[in-house]
């Protein structure tokens, strides 16, 4: 998954699976969503060949994990 900051201290999270991360320092998790950076809908999670990508049902494409909008909710 990619690599993702802190909203509160701004250090790397540390992955832990099912799209939740967990800051170190804030001892914080969270439950990161996927939208599309583009319409801002919500991307649908495509499983093929180990890699993970995404896919915009309203754009009609696929979107790169890089490229994505990923929005935290504290857990
Ligand atoms: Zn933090
Ligand atoms: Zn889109």
């Amino acid at each position: 998954m990619k690599e993702l900051a802190c909203p509160s201290c701004q250090q790397i999270m540390t992955y832990q699976g099912k799209f939740v991360y967990q800051c170190a320092a804030c001892e914080q998790g969270y439950q990161a969503q996927v939208h599309c950076d583009q319409c801002g809908d919500r991307l649908e999670l495509l499983k093929a060949c180990g890699a993970v990508d995404f896919f915009c049902n309203q754009c009609n494409e696929m979107k790169s994990k890089s490229s994505a909008d990923y929005r935290l909710t504290p857990q």
